[in-house]
């Protein structure tokens, strides 16, 4: 997959505000109230960006939250993680490694076998149902 590096004016053309939001300026959408907290449909979770498939509905779990997580990526050549110090804490976030699109947080509290909880915003995914 060939990387993406796209003028932040370009991306504003593809996205709605919400997803702007949260993958170019790193915001959080309002718990419970994103496409894909509650989805139990099989698919594969792509990038809203750039399309590389990220997270697997194999790897979903309910963790109450009201965003939806899972216990490890799809496959990690596809995410990178850092430490993110705003808010006054210390989190590690998400993006994708090919178009550094914010996607979320990971936490330390996940179910096994991990024990990782990936913690991801609804708008920066979008389910492919035919996949995989
Ligand atoms: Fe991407």
């Amino acid at each position: 997959m060939a990387d993406v590096d796209k003028p932040l004016d370009n991306w504003r053309e593809t996205l709605t505000e919400l997803q702007y939001c949260v993958t170019r300026e790193c915001g959080t959408e309002p718990a419970f109230t994103g496409d894909y907290w509650n989805c139990k449909e099989k698919g594969v979770y792509r990038c809203i960006c750039c399309g590389a498939p990220l997270f697997s509905s194999e790897h979903k779990f309910d963790s109450g939250t009201g965003w939806p997580s899972f216990w490890r990526p799809a496959d990690q050549v596809h995410i990178r993680t850092s430490r993110d110090t705003s808010h006054f804490m210390v989190r590690t976030e998400v993006r994708c490694r090919h178009c550094d699109a914010h996607l979320g947080h990971v936490f330390e509290d996940g179910p096994h076998p991990t024990g990782l909880r990936y913690c991801i915003n609804s708008a920066s995914l979008k389910l492919d149902r035919d996949a995989g």
